[in-house]
């Protein structure tokens, strides 16, 4: 019971006591003594009224303030009631209090009274009761696909007190099946406030088979020649073989000069889908005048064309260089696209005196063959970058293959063109009259050396075959023996140029 009420309750039971007697007064009968007691009585009533009145005390509720959300307000209000009348407004609370931050603060609370001014010590609580946002971008359901990890689309927290928790987020993985889980994340921030967010994940298959072609994608039959399909084979990483599956579209009429295409289409049994198309060219055969094959009878007499083909490579090609340039002999390399070591062997070799011949910036013969236009701009491609390495314009060239290859059959008589239309552009390419068998059947450098000096004819010109790619280490073995030979057995060493007369094969397509 506080004070207040004390001094009310006290007020109304002398008030009670006081008409009480009163009464009791009222019922005597000599009125004269009467009147005195009642005026006594009043008398004594009014004065402790009075005083009771004056000392009251003011009543503040500090409930309130213990529990003040942090930065949502910049002022504290103190319900208080003093002589019936609310005194809210008059309450002066002392001290510092910072809004903005959690914590306690002592304060004072001062109210001016009747008898003075009235103070209260008090302690203000700022709070924070509020939970942190979490956000999941990208949704709470997620697909992963099969054949990749599970990548986060992002999860954030923002807290009202905090600011960005984001680094404090956990998350928790809960299986579920063979197919489903869940990420949890969690997240309480200074205060102790909680926020918990689910991410569902679905594994799911969305990688579609994968079609092979069988023969080439991209071919050339001749004008009333046949076609043959070969169909086609499909691969699910998932479901395995899926051949049979394969819807073949598409047809080609070899009666009918154009381009046909032929469509594979596979789907596995979620629905992904694969397509390949091969093209088929139905072109009537150009007529180019026989190519005859130069056996290097018309080149000079004894002389030893040494050529290099696949280069260069960084651990062969430097080791040739040093060996031709120790026995002071010139040869030819018929070089691949290059990187930047390769250049600066491009450019070595071109110094040191030697031929450099294009053998094509690719050597994939499905590529290559396909069409006359995309064998002339795999010359083209090297010759340009050959000029740029070393300022000299490359025109001697030789086939991957070479001339006599039938790699190439796919597209049929397409060797046949590229000879005529290779010297008619002003391109001489040279095929080989010795082959080292080094890229074949020559298993070692006895095996090379043998191959070559028994094929070495005096009464002609010799063109020898060998490579410097990079995992023929037998021919740094070879090389020397063959020079030796030679220089003992009286011929004579030269690189390829541009008046060698050509030493070619006679072409099989
Ligand atoms: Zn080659």
């Amino acid at each position: 019971m506080g004070i207040n009420n004390i001094i009310y309750l006290t007020e109304a039971i002398l008030l009670v006591i006081a008409l009480i007697a009163l009464i009791i007064l009222l019922k005597i009968k000599h009125k004269k003594i009467i009147w005195k007691y009642i005026l006594v009585l009043l008398g004594i009533f009014l004065c402790i009224f009075s005083i009771t009145f004056i000392i009251e005390r003011p009543e503040i509720k500090t409930e309130q303030i213990n529990n003040i959300e942090v930065k949502t307000q910049n002022k504290i209000t103190v319900p208080a009631k003093y002589h019936f009348q609310d005194v809210t407004n008059n309450v002066k609370v002392i001290g510092n209090i910072d809004f903005n931050t959690t914590g306690d603060y002592d304060v004072s609370l001062e109210l001016d009274t009747w008898i003075g001014k009235y103070k209260k010590q008090a302690k203000i609580k700022i709070v924070d009761t509020t939970p942190p946002e979490l956000t999941l971008e990208g949704g709470e359901e997620y697909n992963q696909s099969y054949a990749n990890g599970f990548e986060e689309p992002g999860v954030k927290s923002i807290d009202n007190y905090d600011s960005d928790i984001t680094d404090k987020i956990k998350t928790t993985k809960e299986e579920i099946d063979e197919n489903h889980y869940n990420i949890k994340y969690e997240i309480e921030d200074s205060s102790g406030n909680k926020a918990e967010k689910i991410r569902k994940v679905t594994i799911i298959d969305n990688i579609p088979p994968v079609i092979d072609i069988k023969g080439f994608s991209n071919m050339t039959v001749v004008l009333g020649g046949t076609y043959e399909e070969k169909g086609a084979t499909a691969v699910d990483e998932k479901e395995g073989d899926l051949s049979d599956k394969i819807v073949t579209e598409g047809s080609v009429d070899t009666s009918k000069e154009g381009t046909y295409k032929i469509t594979y289409k596979v789907s596995d049994s979620k629905g992904n889908e694969a397509v390949k198309e091969r093209i088929v060219n139905v072109k009537q055969q150009l007529v180019y005048s026989e190519v005859e094959a130069h056996s290097g009878s018309e080149g000079q007499a004894g002389v030893i064309y040494l050529t290099f083909d696949d280069g260069p490579s960084t651990n062969i090609t430097p080791k040739i260089l040093d060996i031709l340039k120790e026995k002071n002999v010139k040869a030819t390399f018929f070089i691949l696209n290059y990187g930047e070591t390769g250049e600066e062997l491009v450019k070595r070799a071109y110094n040191e005196g030697h031929t450099i011949g294009i053998h094509g910036y690719s050597h994939d013969y499905k590529t290559i063959y396909t069409s006359e236009e995309a064998y002339l701009s795999n010359i083209t491609k090297l010759q340009d970058k050959i000029k740029e390495s070393t300022g000299y314009n490359a025109t001697i060239t030789r086939f991957p293959g070479g001339s006599s290859n039938t790699v190439s059959s796919f597209n049929p008589g397409i060797m046949t063109r590229l000879c005529n239309i290779m010297v008619e552009r002003g391109y001489k390419y040279f095929d080989w009259n010795v082959d080292s068998g080094d890229a074949g059947g020559a298993r070692n450098a006895d095996k090379m050396v043998d191959n070559v000096t028994k094929s070495l004819s005096k009464s002609r010109a010799n063109v020898v075959l060998m490579h410097d790619f990079s995992s023929n280490s037998k021919v740094l073995d070879a090389l020397p023996r063959i020079i030796d030979f030679g220089i003992e057995n009286g011929y004579r060493f030269s690189n390829i140029t541009e008046n060698t007369p050509m030493v070619t094969h006679r072409p099989n397509n």
